[in-house]
């Protein structure tokens, strides 16, 4: 049984063998044989077996050690013909190593490239090298690797510039071409080939071995066993829990087991899963196999023989020693590499490493890679073997990727991953394309594996199921191949590259012809398809081979014979594709405005059509670059000019493009998505540049060679809009006849698509060879129209533009001519605005415009020129002229159908009551005047003669129509519709035509020698005035409107929630709501009355002013005023835990059960928060509402299982007015009275009287007792002022106390953990601790934020302290009087020694705010039975004199021994305090001599304590005032010097605080001696507790790295802290204590709360006490958790310099950290509100709910 046996004893037989084995004599012995093979496979076979596989658990450390002294050691004795520590040490003293650096990369290692200078980016650098190298300073990729693949450093063929780091520079004395072998002896050299020679051997027999039960001849073990195991591979069909399923019931193990067998199974390959006899085995494998055989093939399991698995396991271990020993030399390096690839007995491609890879499909992962690594170290990083592999991987080539195309393994473990290492190199590559013929290779494999294809032999892909999909992918990798090879272009070229290449083009163009015309479509009319036919593996195919296409044009441009012979096939091949182009077509004559030309009858809607035609394209292509290089002018007699066909050159493009207008004006609405979808990829920046582009390039390379009349009227015709314009009198009569809707609409349509077309075919020449520009205008232009619509972000822009094969989109080289940046502030990110000069180039027509982009790119160009005050027209911008390839394209505009069709637009605009005909028509038209009129008065411009200008548009737009129908000239009907009203839009832009008709005019007419040219821009402005004032004023009453429709729509959303619950209760308007929706009246900060000084606390204590205070309720809108008896007023409230303050987040979680939390310790550890969003409603309205959304809640789970983000379960809500998380309400109270001031009793005599007082409640509570341990206990002297027995009524009405147990129930809850339990004594306790605790968390945050303590708070945190601060004063009155008095007591006792209390702890354990806060408000339960007429404001002064004593106490002796001897700047001010500091520390010393260190300087103390208080101070300070709501003294409000003394008499202190002290010497000596003598103290100062020192610094998130990539790689290096140096998928960093956690993973899940968890939210209950930040360092991105089911992703605090960040690490541009960001994360944290944040981005996203974030 498998689990049963632990590890195994070697029999001790075997073990005296072994000890008396010798490697030394065996490596003698061996020296002396003939046949050496024969005596290392006997010795193998011997011992290989003893060694390996002889049990269920496989022991891998004893194994190893074994092997090495039995297997290893004998052979590195032979190999170095002495001791192998000396040998193997010379060795590599003699070496000298290549400069390729060869660094293997672990997977998440972060990679470098430089875009500036990688010859293409798959070569990468390792950090080290990067670091070292001037790539740093430019344009790098970072990017994480996936693993495999190394450092490309010193690779002279990979970087253009800087290929060494400073590491691998070469020495330029060593003679580098040097043999590696001229060093070694010939005997060393015979040696370690005899070596290599049967090692690789060996290990290439077992790991190719496929019989299960016996072993190679030779390797026979001498007495074979009956053991076996049961071997489970990995495949990638099964599921992990799958595996684990199937494993649990065949082999009957645990569910650990079983996880921990398939994680094995998945990283290595293989696992045995069970050990035994044959049947015992052959058991399991039948269950494995029946339980995985239902649904698919059935996992792959084996029954081996345990002396085949020995030898696998040591075959595996020798591959791992070669790989190690050639590490020592690069001759023995050599030496393998020469043994791998020699020519074994069976001939050709019958080496080792042929056999290796010729099985790599056959073999487990662990295998393949192990030896891939070894082919990584020795065959690739020599470089002579380097190429001789490659000529073996090449001729190979074909079998190994069909084996791996019929694999399910990834193809990082296949062997033909490493093409990339190779057919990179470009001399390789070249070499292999001219010697090998790879290119051929490649593209052959590749078609051949396609194999569906239909009657005419093009493509037909089945359904694209999953499998599909993923064979696809696989055929795919051949394409990533074949850019490999193409990536880097040939500078020169020889015959044999030529004739190589091209033969590699007439394969490409094999392939081309199986797309040409694939995946047709016919039009559907009447019924919608029955199914969407298959359409995304032809895109797939296509979208792949764009990069493939670009780089064949690019090749083909490097060399023109190259071009003419390419241009040759292809045009041949397009010429097949179209044979029987016209069979069957009925030819037809049209004729229109005295032109005829013959055409096909064919019509796009009613015949097949298809949108692939990749052989038209290529050619397209290759047309354009005979124009760029002036081939076409050079050599025109090469060319087969003669035999192009012009109509047959656009007739499939047309048919393409007009597909496209025909599913725009919704013919095709029956076709279904699929044709939509290829519609938008066909525009799609992925696809556009081999597609649309290249349609729009063959359609202006056919009409250039035609007359424009004929290339108008086919356009038509296939538009299917002949009838429309061919008729005389169409002007008159389209469409008045048709009364289907329908078909107008469409028709309109057309005509408004094919109008844009004639603009494209005209307007774009921004194409190098069409246009005559450089290469960069393109992409400037591109940028230009994108920064049109929008100012956008860096990586937006990169979206847009069409990335090239090295994911390059060369905007960089030109994006700050056209675009300014501008930097993002806290949020958002960098944006790129178009410079305003570069406005004039907007085209509305731009070709790569969706229709919501122009109409996007329309408003905005609008809205920029009424803002800069200008007119509205958007004319055509000014173009470039066409090289002269193209020229006679702008004839298109002058020609005499275009002008018959624009006076038709231009004749229904005039009548629009009668034709149909729509504006954008008429805009388009008129654009194409404009365009007209541009290129007229260009060419004037550049013509030195007025003659040379035979385009005459002007003229030709004011010819009248001739007879008999006289219809009005293009220019008459303008004018004729410049002043139709309903043509007010077109108004501006009519106007500047026919400004510009005029000024050319005048151009004509000051002929040849003195002709100006008046800017076309200028105006007649004002007459534009009136207008403009009126447009501005409806603009401005439209903004209002709008802002108004916004605010409303705003406000209804944040009530939605409650309304719909509540409607009856919503009577208010909504604006009243709004604006009464702030909190309570706030005056009471107005630091108005600064008559006398201003007291906090004491009998001195400065009144509160006298003020009724009234709130509204957010609910019912009414008014309430705060009094003890009236109706309850309720703050929105979240309470949580916190360990934001934690000086020591070692200390482990309280038992809840137990946890006594009466005492703060100072290093608060865990603290609990209370936040308010500070929106106030009645109790009973809160109450109404809180049922309604449980009443909902239940609803939602009932109908379907949703998370919302808050958890009513749990008590969770979210605020009704402001959706803040909320969890409770906090009653609002009204402030103490003024206490009336009679004579107090001073220190002595109040000690006295809280003495007695504690005596009379001792025994009172010691009376309540059931059994009272003895009743003789006397009497208390003072009872007749404290009525020990008198119970007090409670002063508040029905609902404030039941809101008092309300919340005190929560933080009760929250605080602890626990359910909750309105009755349990601590309930008071956790009140005044979250009081102390958030009153601390505020004081510390006002310091980071350097703020001053009072005035700068927002309204909802000073009402949330105030009703904290009073509902704890308030909180006993709800609360069993003798248990809050009993904590009283014990409180008290900390102080003044009581000795019926038995533990009280040491004041080095006190958080002293916590102490004051608690003590002060408990003492309300004492107070209420006090009837002497002692005041609580005398009491609380006494206290906070008392504890400030034992605070300066704790400080003193905590301070610690003076740093460093700083120059004592004290003048004599401070002297006293020093001289009574001194005093107090030296008594100190004699209570505790020699635990306290002595200490010379009283300043040194005096410093530390003043500033170790002053946090104290300003705590309690905050605390007083919310508690007694005294006014605020000015000078506090600000940062300003002096504020100690201020504090100080706000606080009632003396600025000498030592006075304390000393005023009360006898008093407080005794109290002194008591808290010095605690065990405790002494305890804690030898190192026996925490000791927290004073000032606590507030904690800040932890240090990041400026460079992310450091990150990355220490993340890289972080391994699963379970599943033993296991690289971890997701690491994850947290922010708050910088521990790396394996997150997102099975490994590292743990159990919490009997649920299982994942890392990130086991560790945030310890580190954050359910709260979380963390940096999920792979992704790039922030983390924040809450509790068990909260959490979203923020923005991560790294920025690329464009001012984005990367969440995914997808982009690879270099991030640094942006502190301003992290500061806001940290204030997030510090504030408590990490929580909210989550809550608002749920609410925001309802995705996020759905996560599993405790899986995190
Ligand atoms: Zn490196
Ligand atoms: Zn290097
Ligand atoms: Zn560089
Ligand atoms: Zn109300
Ligand atoms: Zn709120
Ligand atoms: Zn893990
Ligand atoms: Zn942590």
């Amino acid at each position: 049984m498998a689990a049963a046996e632990s590890d195994r004893e070697v029999p001790s037989a075997l073990c005296t063998e072994f000890l008396n084995f010798s490697a030394k004599d065996t490596a003698l012995k061996w020296l002396q044989v003939t046949d050496l093979y024969k005596e290392v496979y006997q010795h193998l076979a011997r011992y290989v077996p003893k060694i390996y596989c002889l049990g269920p658990n496989l022991n891998p450390q004893s194994e190893d050690l074994l092997a090495q002294l039995l297997l290893q050691a004998p052979l590195e004795w032979y190999l170095c013909g002495e001791d192998p520590s000396t040998g193997l040490a010379k060795l590599e003293q003699n070496n000298q190593p290549s400069q390729l650096c060869g660094h293997v990369f672990r997977v998440g290692e972060p990679t470098y490239s430089c875009r500036e200078c990688a010859a293409d980016p798959t070569c990468v650098l390792c950090m080290q090298c990067f670091l070292g190298s001037v790539h740093k300073e430019h344009r790098y990729r970072m990017t994480t690797s996936g693993g495999g693949g190394f450092c490309d450093c010193g690779d002279t063929e990979a970087w253009k510039k800087g290929p060494y780091c400073q590491k691998h520079e070469p020495n330029i004395s060593d003679s580098c071409q040097e043999d590696p072998l001229a060093h070694l002896s010939t005997d060393m050299i015979a040696r370690c080939y005899n070596v290599f020679a049967i090692v690789l051997k060996y290990a290439v027999d077992m790991l190719t071995w496929d019989k299960e039960d016996e072993l190679p001849p030779g390797l026979e073990p001498p007495d074979r066993g009956d053991t076996y195991y049961c071997m489970l591979f990995n495949d990638e069909v099964h599921t992990y829990e799958q595996v684990i399923y199937t494993l649990q019931k065949a082999v009957n193990c645990t569910q650990k087991e079983a996880v921990s067998f398939a994680t094995t199974v998945d990283r290595d390959g293989r696992k045995s899963v069970r050990f035994g006899d044959f049947a015992f085995c052959e058991q399991a494998k039948s269950v494995i196999v029946r339980n995985t055989s239902r649904q698919s093939k059935p996992l792959r399991v084996q029954v081996m023989h345990s002396s085949v698995v020995a030898h696998q396991c040591f075959a595996l271990k020798a591959l791992h020693w070669l790989g190690h020993v050639i590490g020592y030399s690069d001759a023995l390096r050599r030496i393998l590499c020469q043994v791998g690839l020699e020519r074994g007995p069976e001939g050709e491609n019958s080496s080792l490493v042929d056999t290796l890879m010729l099985c790599d499909s056959k073999m487990w992962k662990g295998a393949r890679n192990v030896y891939h690594q070894l082919f990584m170290s020795s065959l690739l990083m020599d470089l002579k073997y380097k190429k001789l592999f490659a000529i073996q991987f090449a001729k190979n080539y074909e079998r190994l990727q069909s084996d791996y195309v019929k694999d399910d393994h990834d193809r990082e473990f296949s062997v033909t991953d490493l093409s990339v290492q190779m057919f990179t190199v470009p001399s390789l590559a070249r070499m292999l394309i001219t010697e090998e013929n790879l290119m051929t290779t490649i593209i052959r494999t590749f078609v051949d594996h396609l194999r569906h294809r239909d009657l005419q032999g093009r493509f037909q892909f089945e359904r694209y199921t999953a499998q599909q999909a993923f064979k696809f992918r696989r055929v795919q990798s051949l394409i990533g191949d074949l850019k490999y090879v193409l990536i880097s272009r040939p500078t020169e070229w020889s015959d044999q590259l030529r004739e190589k290449f091209l033969e590699g083009l007439d394969t490409f163009l094999e392939l081309f012809k199986c797309m040409q015309g694939m995946d047709p479509v016919v039009r559907q009319v009447g019924q919608h398809i029955e199914m969407e036919p298959e359409w995304e593996a032809a895109f797939t195919l296509q979208m792949k081979l764009t990069h493939i296409i670009s780089m064949m044009q690019e090749w083909c441009a490097t060399d023109e014979r190259v071009l003419i012979e390419a241009y040759k096939k292809c045009l041949t091949a397009l010429t097949h594709c179209h044979s029987g182009f016209t069979d069957g077509e009925q030819p037809i004559t049209l004729s229109m405005c005295g032109h005829s030309v013959d055409t096909i009858r064919y019509c796009v809607s009613q015949e097949k059509v298809s949108i692939h035609l990749p052989v038209s394209r290529l050619l397209a292509g290759l047309h354009v670059l005979l124009s760029k290089m002036e081939v076409a002018y050079r050599f025109p007699e090469q060319l087969p000019l003669s035999e192009l066909s012009p109509p047959m050159l656009i007739e499939h493009p047309l048919r393409c493009l007009v597909l496209c207008a025909q599913v725009h004006a919704g013919m095709w609405r029956r076709n279904g998505f699929s044709l939509v979808n290829q519609i938008y990829y066909y525009h799609n920046v992925k696809c556009r540049v081999e597609m649309f582009d290249k349609d729009l390039i063959m359609l202006q390379a056919g009409a250039s060679m035609m007359d424009p009349n004929h290339f108008l009227m086919i356009v038509l015709s296939r538009f299917e809009l002949y009838h429309i314009f061919s008729s005389a009198d169409c002007r008159k009569s389209y469409n008045r006849e048709n009364t289907n809707k329908d078909v107008v609409q469409q028709n309109n349509t057309l005509i408004e698509e094919m109008l844009h077309l004639i603009m494209m075919v005209v307007g774009e020449r921004f194409e190098a060879g069409v246009g005559q520009v450089e290469g960069c205008d393109e992409i400037k232009r591109e940028i230009i129209h994108q920064l049109c619509i929008r100012p956008m972000a860096h990586s937006e822009l990169v979206k847009a533009l069409p990335e090239n094969e090295n994911k390059e989109t060369g905007m960089e080289r030109v994006i700050d001519c056209v675009a300014s940046f501008k930097k993002p502030g806290v949020t958002g990110r960098g944006l790129y605005e178009l410079r305003p000069e570069c406005a004039k180039q907007f085209n509305l027509y731009f070709h790569h415009y969706s229709r919501a982009d122009q109409s996007k790119a329309e408003e905005a160009q609008r809205k920029l020129k009424r803002q800069n005050g200008e007119d509205m027209a958007l004319p055509p911008p000014m173009l470039p002229p066409f090289s002269p390839l193209f020229a006679s394209l702008v004839n298109i505009l002058q020609c005499d159908v275009l002008l018959g069709m624009l006076g038709a637009v231009l004749q229904w605009a005039v009548e629009p009551s009668g034709g149909h005909w729509s504006e954008s028509m008429l805009q388009r038209v008129l654009h194409l005047i404009g365009m007209g009129l541009l290129e007229e008065q260009q060419q004037l411009k550049n013509s030195s003669e007025d003659h040379d200008v035979s385009f005459n548009f002007t003229l030709k737009i004011s010819r009248p129509g001739e007879a008999p129908s006289n219809t009005a000239s293009v220019l008459a009907l303008l004018e004729n519709l410049q002043n139709a009203p309903h043509l007010e839009v077109h108004k501006d832009m009519i106007r500047w035509i026919l400004k510009m008709v005029a000024s050319i005019k005048t151009m004509r007419e000051l002929t040849a020698s003195t002709y100006t040219v008046t800017a076309s821009g200028s105006h007649g402005q004002e007459e534009m005035v009136c207008d403009k004032d009126k447009a501005e004023r409806k603009r401005k009453a439209e903004m209002a409107r709008l802002r108004r429709e916004k605010i409303m729509a705003q406000m209804s959303e944040m009530q939605r929630h409650f309304i719909n619950e509540n409607k009856e209760l919503f009577q208010q308007s909504l604006e009243e709501l709004y604006a009464s929706a702030s909190t309570s009246t706030s005056l009471e900060h107005s630091p108005t009355s600064s008559d006398a000084a201003l007291v906090c606390v004491g009998p001195r204590r400065s009144r509160p002013r006298e003020k009724r205070q009234v709130v509204t309720c957010i609910l019912c809108q009414e008014e309430q005023e705060i009094r003890a008896d009236s109706k309850a007023m309720v703050l929105a409230a979240f309470v949580q835990r916190s360990t934001v303050m934690s000086k020591n987040r070692k200390r482990p979680p309280h038992d809840p059960e137990h946890y006594d939390p009466l005492f703060m310790h100072p290093d608060l550890s865990f603290g609990t928060h209370t936040g308010s969003c500070g929106h106030i409603m009645h109790s009973h309205c809160w109450q109404r509402y809180f049922e309604a959304v449980q009443a909902k809640e239940q609803r939602r789970q009932q109908r379907l299982r949703v998370h919302t983000s808050y958890d009513v379960g749990n008590g969770e809500f979210l605020c009704p007015l402001c959706e803040c998380l909320s969890n409770t309400v906090i009653p609002l109270l009204p402030g103490t009275k003024g206490s009336n001031s009679c004579e107090q009793p001073g220190l002595g005599q109040w000690l006295k009287i809280s003495g007695q007082q504690i005596k009379a409640m001792h025994s009172a509570h010691r009376k309540l007792q059931p059994v009272g341990v003895d009743a003789v206990e006397e009497q208390c002297p003072a009872t007749e002022n404290f009525r020990i027995d008198y119970t007090p009524m409670s002063p508040y009405s029905s609902t404030i106390k039941e809101m008092l147990t309300t919340f005190g129930t929560a933080t009760y809850k929250v605080g602890l953990k626990v359910h909750p339990n309105e009755q349990d004594p601590r309930v008071p306790i956790m009140c005044w601790g979250s009081c102390a605790y958030t009153i601390q968390s505020i004081e510390r945050l006002l310091v980071d934020e350097e703020k001053p303590l009072f005035g700068s708070l927002p309204c909802r945190q000073d009402d949330c302290l105030s009703s904290l601060a009073r509902f704890g004063s308030a909180c006993w009155t709800a609360a069993s009087q003798p248990s809050v008095q009993g904590h009283y007591i014990r409180l008290v006792a900390a102080l003044i020694p009581d000795p019926q209390v038995e533990t009280s702890p040491c004041i080095l354990d006190i958080d002293m705010l916590h102490l004051l806060v608690s003590v002060v408000l408990s003492y309300g339960s004492v107070h209420s039975q006090d009837s002497s007429g002692l005041s609580v404001d005398a009491v609380q002064l006494h206290f906070f004199h008392l504890i400030t004593v034992a605070h300066m106490v704790q400080m003193l002796l905590t301070s610690g021994p003076e740093e460093v001897t700083m120059e004592q700047e004290s003048g004599g001010a401070e002297r006293e305090e020093e001289e009574d500091i001194c005093a107090l520390y030296n008594t100190l010393r004699t209570h505790l001599g020699s635990s306290l260190p002595e200490v010379a300087s009283g300043w040194h103390l005096w410093r530390c304590v003043k500033t170790g208080i002053l946090p104290y101070l300003r705590g309690a300070a905050l605390f007083f005032h919310h508690l007694n709501g005294v006014p605020t003294p000015p000078e506090l409000h600000a940062l300003c010097p002096g504020q100690w003394e201020v504090l100080c008499g706000y606080l009632s202190l003396p600025s000498n605080l030592l006075q304390l002290y000393h005023s009360q010497k006898e008093l407080l000596e005794p109290l002194l001696y008591g808290w010095c003598s605690h065990p405790g103290v002494r305890q804690t100062l030898q190192g026996g507790g925490v000791l927290v020192s004073f000032p606590r610094e507030s904690n800040s998130l932890i240090d990041l790295p400026d460079d992310y990539s450091a990150l990355i790689n220490q993340a890289s290096s972080f391994t699963c802290p379970k599943s033993g140096g296991d690289k971890s998928r997701a690491p994850t960093l947290c922010l708050v204590c910088g521990s790396m956690l394996c997150s997102q993973s099975y490994c590292c899940q743990t159990e919490l709360d009997g649920e299982d968890v994942g890392a990130c939210t086991a560790h945030t209950f310890a580190c954050g006490a359910g709260v979380g930040i963390f940096l999920r360092v792979r992704e790039s991105q922030v983390l924040f958790l809450s509790g068990k089911t909260k959490g979203c992703f923020y923005a991560p605090p790294y920025l690329d310099d464009y001012g984005e960040t990367d969440q995914g690490l997808r982009r690879g541009n270099p991030l640094h950290l942006c502190r301003q960001r992290y500061r806001k994360i940290q204030k997030l944290w510090r504030q408590h509100s990490v929580t909210e944040e989550i809550g608002h981005a749920q609410e925001a996203n309802q995705t996020l709910v759905g996560i599993d974030w405790q899986h995190l």
